[in-house]
């Protein structure tokens, strides 16, 4: 009996292929510029993340964990540093369309799991806060977005913040 390889399936019509991303991110801590970490500011915050977008580092990861997972790329070959339309931009607004790329490839979103390496200000005091808003964005339940904070014990870029 002819077995059906894998590769002669169509990947998206295989049935209940979960697929896993993994996303990375890293911004420089600058004054004068406002902390966005998953759609949620840190108003208190000495120093915020520079970028051409809000520089929403966290959000940035995932979107690219979720193009990486879908086999669509990364998020700078979707939304370049260089064009004026993304200055400044919302990045829930971006990963909104990365959504809409995934379900255009009967692709969809179901747990997220982030980590946060900075050494302050704190996550904890936001992180119900910062599940909720990407809950909200990524439409699912906030037990299915996962959000860890670590330092770096005063190692390396993330231990001079
Ligand atoms: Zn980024």
């Amino acid at each position: 009996m002819p077995r059906t390889r894998m590769s002669d399936v169509p990947a998206n019509d295989a049935p209940s292929v979960t697929r896993s991303g993994l996303g990375w991110d890293s911004h420089r801590l600058v004054a004068g510029r406002p902390l966005i970490l998953g759609g949620v500011s840190f108003p208190d915050a000495e120093l915020g993340l520079e970028g051409h977008s809000d520089a929403d580092v966290l959000t940035h990861a995932i979107i690219d964990a979720l193009l990486g997972a879908a086999g669509l790329g990364d998020i700078g070959g979707h939304f370049p540093d260089d064009d004026d339309a993304h200055k400044d931009a919302d990045s829930l607004k971006l990963l909104g369309q990365v959504l809409g790329a995934l379900s255009a490839e009967r692709l969809r979103v179901v747990h997220i799991d982030a980590t946060v390496l900075m050494e302050r200000p704190k996550l904890a005091p936001r992180r119900d806060a910062i599940r909720d808003r990407l809950a909200q964005a990524l439409a699912l339940d906030r037990r299915c977005v996962n959000v860890k904070a670590s330092t770096g014990e005063g190692m390396g870029f993330v231990g001079r913040r």
